[in-house]
């Protein structure tokens, strides 16, 4: 026997398919209240979609510590043997909510650890640098990746005016353009924490670390002219991939490493260890071991567990901290504020976002679909004398504290002996991609920059391709000046 259908309030409905009217022929009245219910909460059943991030797929795994890292952190989760539920969001990052996952962006690779201190969450992406290194740049960064606001349309002419008048986007640029710039699925691309952050262990000693998860799928990517077929014949390709791939049993799983950074070192590194522009050399910071992360559970409804889903680098649990890396400093405080704005002020106590700590002694209060509250004999101050929470320092590690030099400036990051805009960007070019990989690299901004590049951003580009290597630079040029003449490109 089928279920009645009620109102959200439990009340049975008389009907499914008609509404209440005057006669048969006569307007529709407005006390028909189920009907109300029902247009009323259809209007609103979006949230506002991310400004950055719309289009994502996500599921729920563990992370497995195989190794002992426990030196250099406390953190309950990376302790030999430990197992901690998680959640992933990966996504592309300027496309809005319908659009192609084979767009050629960034991914981003969103990981929400459940951990007994509380949620861990590490925003990364699936590239280990950025566009920019100063958050201040952030949203002309992404407005120049989105729509014009007159024509409502996308313009490469306005990406690469913003990318060549900041050319610390270089490093980013390039591996953009290279093979990885668009993943074949979710499963077949890297995950990087990208920003610099803090590990302190047990005795308080604190090392700068980065973050990595190696695919165990192997890495691979999906050509310009494949990417823009699938765009067309399915636009949820790398969504479905993910979905099918778990429901078969065939679970993707990421190797878990980091780099390790005695804090002693820093000043000396011959890159800016937290310019989010740079890497460090895995020549120099080998990479360590840490556990496997495997998805191996569905969502069971897309919007509750996806969509709703809230990650902030402001959730690190103890043994764990922040780095002077001012994109990462800007992102603490845009993410949790993008979710009070998103999705409300209470968005922490949605399933996907409760903590699964044993408590939750926030002094938080109310505010609208406020659902969990404190007993009512607890005080809603501190500190008090009836009994109600206290901080407690032996159980936290202030991972938002290190030397610094105490001027307050407005300056770019300290400049170290090997340190500019290009010279990553070179390094790749010339050292890690080989003459396919060189060919495809070409290809791929000569077609990105016929797409409606024009002068004076043109010449700009260039001299930016020619300052990242001599030789790429000039088949740049001659790839887009045949292009621009009606010839061959590339
Ligand atoms: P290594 O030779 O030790 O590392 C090169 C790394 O480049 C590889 O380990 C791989 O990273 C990555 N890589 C390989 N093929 C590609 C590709 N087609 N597109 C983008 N990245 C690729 O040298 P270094 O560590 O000294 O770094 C040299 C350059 O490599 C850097 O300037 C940077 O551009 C790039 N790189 C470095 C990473 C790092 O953390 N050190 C990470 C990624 C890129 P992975 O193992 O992560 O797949």
């Amino acid at each position: 026997m089928t279920k009645p259908t009620t109102t959200n309030t439990g009340i049975p409905v008389e009907s499914d398919n008609e509404s209440l009217t005057a006669g048969a022929q006569g307007p529709i009245l407005l006390h028909d209240h189920y009907l109300i219910e029902k247009l009323a909460q259809f209007n609103r059943e979006r949230v506002p979609e991310r400004i950055v991030h719309a289009k994502g797929a996500g599921a729920y795994g563990e992370l497995v510590v195989t190794n002992d890292v426990s030196s250099y952190t406390k953190a309950k989760l990376f302790q030999p043997g430990a197992r901690t539920e998680s959640l992933a969001r990966f996504s592309t990052v300027a496309g809005e909510q319908g659009s192609p996952d084979t767009w050629r962006d960034p991914r981003g690779f969103a990981v929400k650890f459940y951990t007994e201190d509380g949620n861990y969450d590490l925003v990364g992406n699936n590239t280990p640098i950025f566009f920019i290194k100063d958050p201040i740049k952030f949203p002309d960064f992404i407005r120049s990746q989105k729509r014009l606001p007159g024509n409502g349309l996308r313009d490469h002419n306005m990406q690469w005016d913003f990318w060549t008048l900041r050319p610390e986007s270089a490093h980013q640029v390039t591996w953009l353009m290279g093979d990885r710039g668009i993943p074949k699925t979710y499963r077949h691309m890297n995950g990087y924490g990208s920003h610099t952050y803090q590990w302190i262990n047990a005795a308080g000693e604190r090392f700068w670390v980065k973050y990595h998860f190696k695919t165990d799928q192997g890495i691979e990517y999906l050509t310009q002219a494949d990417a823009d077929r699938i765009a067309g014949e399915d636009a949820d390709y790398h969504r479905k991939d993910l979905w099918e791939a778990i429901e078969r049993g065939d679970f993707p799983s990421w190797t878990v490493y980091v780099q390790v950074m005695p804090v002693a070192e820093a000043e000396g590194y011959r890159f800016n260890p937290f310019d989010l522009t740079k890497v460090w050399s895995h020549k120099d910071y080998p990479l360590l071991e840490v556990g496997k992360w495997t998805l191996n559970r569905n969502p069971r409804n897309y919007f509750v567990d996806i969509e709703q889903a809230a990650f902030e680098p402001s959730n690190v649990v103890p043994g764990v901290g922040f780095s002077p890396d001012k994109m990462l400093l800007g992102r603490v405080f845009a993410y949790a504020d993008a979710h009070r704005y998103r999705i409300g002020t209470n968005y922490a106590q949605l399933p996907p976002n409760q903590a699964r700590a044993a408590e939750v002694n926030s002094y938080s209060k109310e505010g609208a679909m406020r659902y969990h509250y404190n007993e009512p004999n607890v005080p809603v101050y501190a500190p008090n004398s009836f009994g109600g929470p206290h901080a407690a320092p032996e159980r936290a590690s202030d991972g938002g504290i290190w030397d610094f030099d105490p001027a307050i400036v407005r300056a770019g990051y300290l400049q170290h002996a090997e340190d500019g805009d290009f010279t990553q960007a070179g390094t790749l070019v010339r050292e890690v991609l080989d003459d396919a990989q060189r060919e495809r690299l070409v290809h791929n901004i000569v077609g990105h920059m016929l797409g409606g590049v024009r002068e004076p951003v043109l010449g700009r580009v260039f001299e930016y391709w020619k300052n990242v290597d001599a030789d790429l630079g000039k088949r740049v040029e001659e790839g887009v000046r045949a292009g621009l003449d009606g010839g061959s490109q590339g």
